[in-house]
């Protein structure tokens, strides 16, 4: 039988990073990846001849600066422009509202609908600013021992808290209302016009199970804060040669570590001896051994499916039964002939293209969108992100053409009536029609297009319910809590076990920072 130190389950980002890590460290190490090709869902895939489209995750930002030094991701290909403008939202009536990298440029664009929000948003950004920078230190360290047992474990919390001492009192009351409120709650704090409010509210409601008047959808508005671009916070932008040129930089990086990647490689058991992982079995029925597993799959997955029924304490698999999972978004992508002219701003190629475009007019829409889904009905009227990467990066597109992705909420997994595989190209017209509401040329610039329900999202990249981040980042399954409490340190009852994917803290996005904290716990021992 074939042996390694370690074997990672999945050639996601995150498993990819574990693996570069543990790498680094002198472990030989493989990758075992089910598709033929790395990076889970940010991958770049030639759905079309000649478009190479990133079919899941679109837009980078999060990935920790840290990781891309120390794999020098940016000597194996990794580069990102950071989107300028940064927002283009348009509204009925022919009105629209850009955000720029500009500060300047954006208040003067807010003035257009609210003198007085204009001049509370440099306040606005600058404590979002302060409070993600607090969180963020969170990002690459180890949730302390939850509950705590020893006296030890309590001086973890409380070295936590010394974390918090640059806050003033001020930005504490901030910081623990923007853990516990809804999106809405916190702009409605800010602003007045819902035109602001609702272009800020998104980031809040991507890849949640909830509505902006949701409690908790404010830290998730947080959560999209906490990278940037070139060191820019805050900043989002698209990776030349698409998502998956991230994942192949992490790859190469791992690669030239020693590791080694197999693609086609779908792994159907971790094999366990006395309560101890010792290898894998492969579907092709092939074993291989390792005294280290790390499972870049998502908690459901890992544990109801690749671990013996057997191997695990039935409260445990409770537990992970209960964590939440279902997702609520679909991604659609478009080839198309030429680009879409807004009825807000006509012309083509402008600066709106090189947004992210939304199709959301308020707060009350998104919320009323939410409404379906929580009855398991597709949203009638769904929020529309709209992005067109190759206004960045030609090459991904055959001249002169262009590839747009939709991603949209809501889209719930479980649906009350009838199935996705029924429903799927009807409620892709329907997007469809809806942007052509505000850009009527839009059916007939369509060359493809690829509807990704949550079942597609499910059967494409491996992620239970479709769910983006492997499980919701609601409160109850974030930080000690992730996946579920008493096992948020990358360990598993399941002694050389770990979890690397987006269901470990701090969860998902194209982040890196499960991978690499489930590396440095994997190295401990
Ligand atoms: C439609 C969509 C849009 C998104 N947009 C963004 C975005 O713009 N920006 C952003 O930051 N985040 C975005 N996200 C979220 C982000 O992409 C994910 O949270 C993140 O990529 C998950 O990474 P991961 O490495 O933890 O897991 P995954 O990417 O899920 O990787 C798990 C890997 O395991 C493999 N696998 C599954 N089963 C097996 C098996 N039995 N054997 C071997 N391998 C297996 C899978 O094929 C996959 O490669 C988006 C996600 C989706 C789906």
């Amino acid at each position: 039988m074939a042996k390694y130190d370690a074997i990672v389950i999945g050639g996601g980002h995150n498993g990819l990073v574990t693996a570069a890590y543990l790498a680094r460290a002198g472990r030989t190490v493989l990758v075992l990846e089910r598709r033929e090709l790395v990076g889970g869902c940010a991958v770049t895939e030639e759905i079309w001849p000649g478009y190479k489209v990133s079919t899941g995750a679109y837009l980078a930002s999060l990935l920790q600066e840290r990781i891309v030094r120390e794999l020098e991701l940016e000597r194996f290909g990794y580069h990102v422009d950071a989107k300028d403008p940064a927002f283009f939202s348009v509204f009925p009536g022919g009105r629209c509202l850009f955000m720029w990298q500009d500060r300047a440029k954006t208040l003067a664009e807010i003035a257009k609908f609210s003198r007085r929000d204009a001049e509370a948003y440099p306040a606005y950004e600058d404590q979002l600013e302060r409070l993600a920078r607090v969180v963020e230190e969170l990002l690459l360290v180890t949730p302390p021992r939850f509950p705590p047992g020893s006296v030890l474990d309590f001086l973890d919390y409380l070295k936590l808290a010394g974390r918090l001492r640059g806050l003033s009192p001020k930005d504490v009351v901030a910081l623990v209302k923007i853990f516990t409120q809804s999106a809405a709650e916190l702009l409605d704090e800010w602003f007045e016009s819902d035109e602001v409010k609702v272009t800020l509210a998104t980031d809040g409601v991507i890849g949640a199970n909830g509505g902006p008047r949701s409690p908790g959808t404010a830290y998730i508005l947080l959560h999209h804060c906490m990278g940037g671009v070139g060191g820019h916070r805050g900043l989002w932008g698209f990776v030349k040669g698409g998502m998956g040129a991230v994942s192949e930089a992490i790859a190469a990086s791992a690669r030239a570590q020693g590791a080694v990647i197999r693609t086609g490689a779908a792994v159907r058991r971790v094999l366990t001896r006395n309560g101890r992982a010792y290898g894998v079995a492969l579907e092709n029925g092939e074993e291989i051994e390792a005294g280290l597993i790390a499972s870049n799959l998502d908690p459901k997955v890992t544990f109801l499916r690749l671990v013996e029924p057997g191997a695990l304490d039935p409260e445990f698999v409770a537990a992970i039964r209960n964590f939440r999972s279902e997702g609520t978004s679909a991604k659609i992508n478009l080839a198309l002939t030429g680009l879409p002219e807004f009825t807000a701003l006509p012309g083509a190629p402008g600066p709106q293209h090189r947004a992210t475009m939304h199709i959301c007019p308020n707060i009350e829409y998104v919320e009323r969108a939410w409404d379906d889904a929580k009855y398991g009905r597709p949203s009638e009227r769904p929020l529309l992100e709209l992005t067109i990467p190759t206004m960045y990066d030609p090459s991904l597109a055959p001249a002169g053409r262009h590839i747009m992705g939709i991603f949209l909420q809501y889209a719930p997994y479980t649906l009350r009536e009838g199935t996705w595989d029924e429903i799927r190209e009807p409620f892709g017209d329907r997007v469809i029609d809806l942007i052509a509401e505000y850009a009527p040329d839009i059916r007939s610039l369509i060359e493809h297009r690829q509807v990704l329900t949550p079942l597609d999202l499910e059967r494409r990249f491996g992620i239970t319910g479709g769910n983006i981040f492997h499980g919701e980042m609601s409160l109850d399954q974030m930080f000690v809590m992730r996946p579920v409490a008493g096992w948020a340190r990358y360990r598993t009852p399941v002694a050389g076990l770990y979890l690397c994917g987006s269901g470990a803290h701090p969860g998902g996005g194209v982040m890196g920072a499960p991978g690499y904290n489930c590396a440095r716990e994997m190295l401990k021992g």
